[in-house]
């Protein structure tokens, strides 16, 4: 199954600037970039949203998060530090319906965010 944009760069239909890939996880560059930085980390498996993650996921969740550190020291942020961010449905600024986990650095991060 890959209905939305994500799960089309994930099957290698659509294309995207790859920065890491492996049996479950793929990451690329966000199109509309928000820092010098900003990368999408998601798994091969279209989950939609964080709330369709099941305990069977426990997993593949972890493994989105050691990927987005290991993103983050290849692309030469790690140590500054950089942000991780999962948008939840409309109301959390969801967009597209395949769980994604931003990578956000290389500028200065205001808290809160917006
Ligand atoms: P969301 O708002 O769902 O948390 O994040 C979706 C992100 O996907 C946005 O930052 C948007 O710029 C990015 N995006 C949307 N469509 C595409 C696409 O086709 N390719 C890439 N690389 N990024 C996309």
């Amino acid at each position: 199954m890959s209905d939305t944009i994500f799960g089309k760069i994930a099957n290698a239909e659509v294309e995207a600037d790859l920065v890491y890939e492996d049996e479950a996880v793929v990451a690329f560059r966000d199109l509309h970039p928000q820092a010098p930085v900003h990368i999408l980390v998601i798994p091969r498996k279209p989950i939609p949203t964080l709330n369709d993650a099941e305990p069977d996921d426990a997993e593949l969740l972890g493994r989105l998060l050691l990927a987005a550190a290991k993103i983050a020291e290849q692309e030469g942020i790690a140590e500054h530090g950089y942000r991780t961010v999962i948008n939840c449905n409309a109301g959390g600024g969801q967009t597209v319906y395949h769980l994604h986990v931003h990578l956000i650095g290389g500028r200065a991060l205001q808290w809160p965010p917006g």
